[in-house]
């Protein structure tokens, strides 16, 4: 039987401490199967993305959540979306051959971590800089939530090629019955292997670091590969680019293709579709200067 896709939260009452365990198995393996990543590139896109979807169920919202670098080291484009409804994406880039430090920092080179934070309903966005202090995508996060969310949380992240894995514990804001519980409860997050976070199930680990705990489990969510993009969206980049540029790719290749870097589809437009792109853009305009 296949692994699942999942997240799993639990809540120790008495400490008020949230925890939360994600394991993604095929929507990793789909996720990485169109490229060739250079492992170090894939263990840090799973990294991410098993932050994006742990930072996701943090917060009540319905829209997306994204993790973006862009920096002008090695790795000069990283990008992890996580939908509300737990639907996730992303992709890196990067230059070859990758130099002998590939630490996060080294590959990032100058660079922060973006989170952007779109509601849906309301079209609000919420953006925050996450300074590279720390030596982990976990360190980073963990600095960025402390300092301007004022939240204590621990994050531990594991990937390999088949899977990532990641677990959160976070403080939340009121009362505690009982003092030392955040110390003894990271302290007991901070012995889990990246081994145990890939390939155990989520109950097994909460029941090998927290068996002596009160421990609230909560059902599984799911979480799948969800790729926002569509042939609408590619035309209105295509309109972007403007009509004389794309008519020139045209009469050079004969059709535009675009591919979505996310999940591989390609979108093929052809000169009656360019047409079409420009003409329902502006109908006034195209008609009459054409002539
Ligand atoms: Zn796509």
């Amino acid at each position: 039987m296949s692994k699942p896709d999942q997240l799993r939260r639990f809540l120790f009452d008495k400490a008020n401490i949230r925890g939360e365990i994600v394991q993604l198995n095929e929507v990793w393996q789909t996720m990485e199967a169109n490229h060739q990543y250079h492992p170090v590139i894939r263990e840090y896109l799973g990294e991410a993305v098993a932050a994006a979807v742990l930072l996701s169920a943090t917060i009540k919202f319905e829209g997306s959540l994204t993790i973006q670098a862009s920096g002008d080291g090695p790795l000069s484009l990283m990008v992890v979306e996580c939908r509300s409804s737990f639907g996730v994406r992303g992709v890196a880039k990067y230059k070859e051959p990758l130099p002998e430090q590939t630490d996060i920092k080294t590959l990032l080179g100058k660079s922060n971590l973006i989170i952007t934070i779109e509601q849906a309903l309301t079209n609000e966005r919420y953006q925050g800089i996450v300074a590279l202090e720390g030596n982990s995508i976990a360190e980073f996060l963990e600095g960025y939530l402390q300092h301007s969310e004022q939240l204590e949380t621990r994050i531990f992240l594991a990937a390999d090629k088949q899977a990532v894995g990641g677990l959160l514990l976070q403080q939340l804001p009121g009362k505690t019955e009982d003092d030392d519980s955040w110390d003894r409860i990271t302290h007991l997050g901070s012995t889990i292997q990246k081994e145990e976070l890939l390939e155990l199930k989520a109950t097994e680990i909460i029941h090998r670091l927290y068996h002596e705990e009160d421990v609230r489990l909560f059902d599984p969510e799911p979480v799948h590969f969800q790729c926002s993009c569509s042939r609408e969206k590619v035309s209105n980049m295509l309109r972007s680019i403007g009509e004389e540029e794309a008519a020139g790719i045209i009469k050079e290749q004969g059709n535009i293709s675009v591919d979505c870097e996310f999940c591989g589809t390609t979108y093929d437009f052809d000169e009656i579709d360019i047409a079409e792109i420009y003409a329902s853009n502006n109908p006034a305009t195209t008609s009459t200067t054409r002539h």
